[in-house]
């Protein structure tokens, strides 16, 4: 029984928590990390699979060249000189496949902008007005790049549908799909998106493209280390199951093993609808009860593959394969257990250096750790939760064996040879998802923050519980960068906006 009383609990050791946790010990506090899992990390955890590394939810990071918006995050937890990062490809990060064309999608704005005027020369002033809408949205924007500290943030401007957005600069057709074929990033059709967000992901990605070498420096030991070298306490297997309360303010929390943990504050990391279960019902208003069970963004099914390295087309670059121009079709889909066509499969790589230092004997051999995702409708997780809880080896695993089937088949349509060059090693689906890290429905970034509802989607990291605060990719913007901004974002309301920013950005 630990009956110290902490600084602050976290509940939760995802990206978010860990930030929160890593940025309160730097200011000196006795912070905790609580996670229900065996394992910290949440999304940015890894896992095995015949000798195999995987990611679970980070393929790809944005912006982390010296000066670029992650990069002063990173630097400033202390991550950036202990990640190994692998650059991709600067004259193609992201290849896009549609059924009759495939584009190379170049880093830095200038560079794809002249690609897209090569291949669209009629609409070349459309173009031309994207990018410097891009470019003033970007700098009107707090917080994305703490280095930008606009005079008025125009957030709230530019939350109108990117469909809307597009047309009304004479983008549609097949330019309009390529632009927003990016969309399985935000999990949003272009009818639901808000111009900002798509803006916000897409600059983060054409600043440049890393991924992360799990292999000699994995990503959620990173967070751990970094967060403990700064005083910080973590424990794993601690589900927090009662949130404890006296007088409308928070003084801790309960664990499942009835081990009770006091603290000054606890912040949620979690999917913040779980909150609702940990304390008493009359303490959140229905208003705020609604608002944290609104609908949630899809979840992913993902097939984990060894791809042979020399038949693997995805060393230097992501790929996006879409079986129509109908990029938003993902999003209308009726159920992919049936007949429909799956619309879209992103493939990405894990790096597998070849580092002399590096003893590789058990885990090198010929093959890329690929991942082939395709999104699940709210609709279909909740079948493969129905068909799971029925019987684990029949119903779920049938399901799961056709959804796998029409991955590959949907990857054979560009790469035919795919077949005789990959094994499968793994396959997971939302009900994986949910189980390992409770988020709802196994959403992959939580609640929809959509162009028509988008402050109903933004929640406060404040509750009305004293000392007690949110903080995920729910409560702001999803994704390593969302949801790191959501945890400084909330910090800066525990020690000043000012103080905060300035010593992200310092020094560096
Ligand atoms: C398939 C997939 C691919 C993705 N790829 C990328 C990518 O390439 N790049 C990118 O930037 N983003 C990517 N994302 C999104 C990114 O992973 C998420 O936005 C981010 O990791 C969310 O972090 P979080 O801290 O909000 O949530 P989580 O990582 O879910 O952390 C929440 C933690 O809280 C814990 N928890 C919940 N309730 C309790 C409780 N009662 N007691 C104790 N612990 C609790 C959970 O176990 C979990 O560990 C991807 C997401 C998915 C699903």
């Amino acid at each position: 029984m630990d009956n110290s009383l902490y600084d602050t609990i976290i509940v939760g050791s995802g990206i978010s928590g860990m930030t929160a946790g890593i940025i309160l010990a730097k200011e000196g506090e006795r912070a905790l990390v609580v996670e229900q899992h065996s394992i910290a990390g949440g999304m940015t955890q890894t896992y095995s699979r015949k000798e195999k590394i995987f990611p679970t939810g980070v393929h790809r990071l944005g912006s982390l060249n010296p000066g670029q918006p992650l990069w002063y995050y990173f630097t400033y937890l202390g991550l950036m000189n202990k990640l190994d990062l692998v650059k991709l490809s600067n004259e193609c990060f992201e290849r896009i496949y549609f059924p009759s064309e495939n584009y190379k999608i170049p880093i830095g704005h200038e560079n794809y902008q002249h690609t897209l005027i090569e291949s669209f020369p009629d609409q070349e002033k459309s173009i031309s007005t994207y990018f410097s809408d891009l470019k003033h949205v970007i700098s009107n924007i707090g917080m994305y790049d703490p280095s930008i500290i606009p005079g008025k943030d125009l957030s709230l401007q530019y939350t109108r549908p990117l469909k809307d957005y597009l047309q009304s600069i004479g983008i549609s057709g097949r330019l309009e799909s390529l632009l927003t074929a990016n969309s399985p990033l935000y999990g949003l059709s272009s009818q639901e998106c808000p111009l900002l967000t798509h803006f916000l992901v897409s600059d983060s990605y054409l600043n440049s493209s890393f991924r992360i070498n799990e292999l000699d420096t994995p990503f959620s030991d990173t967070l751990v280390d970094s967060f403990k070298s700064n005083g910080g306490k973590i424990y794993v297997n601690s589900r927090v199951k009662e949130l404890i309360i006296k007088n409308k303010t928070v003084a801790g929390v309960i664990l499942d093993s009835n081990e009770r943990l006091l603290s000054k504050k606890v912040i949620f990391s979690g999917h913040p609808s779980l909150i609702l279960d940990l304390s008493p019902p009359e303490l959140f208003r229905p208003v705020f009860r609604n608002r944290l069970n609104q609908a949630n963004t899809p979840g992913s099914f993902g097939v984990a593959l060894k791809w042979a390295k020399n038949t693997c087309p995805l060393e230097k670059n992501d790929a996006y394969i879409y079986d129509s121009w109908d990029v938003n079709y993902q999003y209308a889909r009726e159920n992919i257990l049936e007949d429909d066509p799956l619309g879209m499969v992103y493939l990405s790589a894990l790096p597998d250096k070849d580092r002399p230092d590096k003893d590789r004997s058990n885990t090198s051999d010929q093959n890329f750790a690929v991942t082939a995702l395709t999104g699940i409708s709210s609709k279909e997780s909740l079948l493969l939760k129905k068909y799971y809880k029925e019987s684990k080896n029949n119903r779920y695993k049938t399901a799961k064996n056709k959804i796998t089937q029409k991955i590959l088949n949907h990857i054979k349509q560009v790469y035919p040879g795919i077949i005789d060059n990959i094994e499968v090693v793994d396959t997971y689906s939302p009900v994986t998802f949910q189980r390992y890290t409770l988020t709802k429905n196994g959403s992959s970034y939580g609640i929809k923050k959509t162009a028509q509802h988008f402050l109903e989607g933004m929640c406060s990291p404040a509750t009305k519980i004293k000392n007690l605060f949110l903080t995920g990719q729910s409560i702001g913007f999803s994704g390593i960068h969302g949801s790191i901004v959501s945890s400084v974002n909330l910090c800066q309301l525990l020690f000043g906006k000012e103080y905060l920013t300035k010593k992200i950005v310092q020094k560096q």
